[in-house]
């Protein structure tokens, strides 16, 4: 099997990924972009709060970062990658599913999270549209409308609250967990109603959301839930080529993105799981300059090793 060789190998083509694939391809790296194409906003209809692009789909906001690294010839392959071993020193190899093998000098992931969703029907088939966990991504399309927060997540209440800034109709749903006086304080402080029982079901008809339904058999209507979802990062790849990652599963970096695996740096989601779609390119792009000055450093440490070498010929 051919393995081809690559200046950087960036895993996940979201926000992050793309944005970091555009500034290593316009410092004329050699760039490979692997992709399994599931970006985690994929179910929601528009992106908000990302000046100049606000309202736009998801997947056109994607095509156009595709479109922009391919014509800097980026190489871009659309498929999940499986395993990654090797070092800075003697260079990387991802794998992927269907079994081609990249090498790469420098690795940059942006796998970013998984939303682990409640375990309650119609969860899934509502996610994105109608069971919402940004306010500032949907709060304004659904501001002053009948709004719901489900509780018994860590931060619940804490949401409710947020949540109640785009709508004074909002019910915090209890799911069967306790709150305490201070909690009640608050949530009534804002007027927002307590409803007792666990969720049993949303009430999702095609396009229309009917609400939630209580172990009682009662429907509760609301034109939207929110919650605090359990966002799980991507974190297989970083720990099997070393890296460390904390209590709640995040990986070990410095202020740039840098792991403490030389050679691998995280960014997007994968690090930051509040990061909306501008931020997770921001960070990226400033990633990218990392990761080509640590390039920099190391081509002139080849040149002054083989000095008959030019920099782009070490280089890439
Ligand atoms: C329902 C919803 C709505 C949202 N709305 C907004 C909004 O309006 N505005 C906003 O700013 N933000 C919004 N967000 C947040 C937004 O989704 C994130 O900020 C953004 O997706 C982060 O980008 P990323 O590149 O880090 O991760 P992602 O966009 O999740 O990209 C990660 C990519 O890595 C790929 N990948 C994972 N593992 C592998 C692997 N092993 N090999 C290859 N590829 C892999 C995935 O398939 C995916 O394509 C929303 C999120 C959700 C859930």
């Amino acid at each position: 099997m051919t393995r081809e060789l690559f200046g950087t190998a960036i895993v996940g083509g979201g926000a992050a990924g793309l944005s970091a694939a555009l500034v290593l391809a316009r410092s004329r790296r050699s760039v490979v972009l692997l992709d399994a194409g599931a970006p985690r906003n994929a179910p929601a209809a528009h992106i908000h709060g990302f000046l100049s692009r606000d309202g736009f789909p998801p997947s056109r906001l994607l095509e156009i970062g595709r479109e922009e690294i391919a014509s800097y010839g980026v190489r871009l392959i659309p498929h999940p990658v499986g395993s990654a071993t090797g070092d800075a020193e003697d260079g990387f190899v991802l794998t992927t599913e269907e079994g081609s093998e990249i090498s790469a000098r420098r690795i940059i992931l942006a796998t970013g999270v998984e939303d682990v969703l409640p375990d309650i029907p119609g969860a899934r088939e509502a996610w994105g549209r109608f069971l919402l966990h940004c306010p500032y991504c949907h709060g304004y399309e659904v501001g002053d409308r009948a709004l719901g927060v489900l509780g018994g997540a860590p931060g619940a209440v804490r949401h409710a609250l947020l949540v109640r800034q785009w709508s004074p109709d909002l019910t915090f749903f209890t799911n069967g967990s306790v709150l305490t006086e201070e909690d009640e304080h608050q949530l009534r402080a804002r007027d927002i109603r307590m409803q007792d029982g666990r969720v049993t079901e949303l009430l999702v008809d095609g396009e229309r959301f009917g609400g939630v339904r209580l172990d009682s058999g009662d429907a509760v209507p609301v034109d939207a839930l929110f919650l605090r979802p359990d966002s799980r990062p991507r974190t297989e790849l970083v720990v099997a080529l070393g890296g460390g990652v904390d209590g709640a599963g995040f990986v070990h970096v410095d202020g740039s993105g840098r792991t403490a695996v030389p050679g691998v740096w995280v960014t997007g989601n994968l690090v930051n799981p509040r990061a909306q779609v501008i931020t997770a390119a921001g960070h990226a792009n400033a990633v990218a300059m990392d990761v080509n000055a640590d390039l920099v450093d190391e081509d002139v440490r080849g040149a002054r090793r083989m000095p008959a070498l030019s920099g782009e010929a070490v280089g890439a």
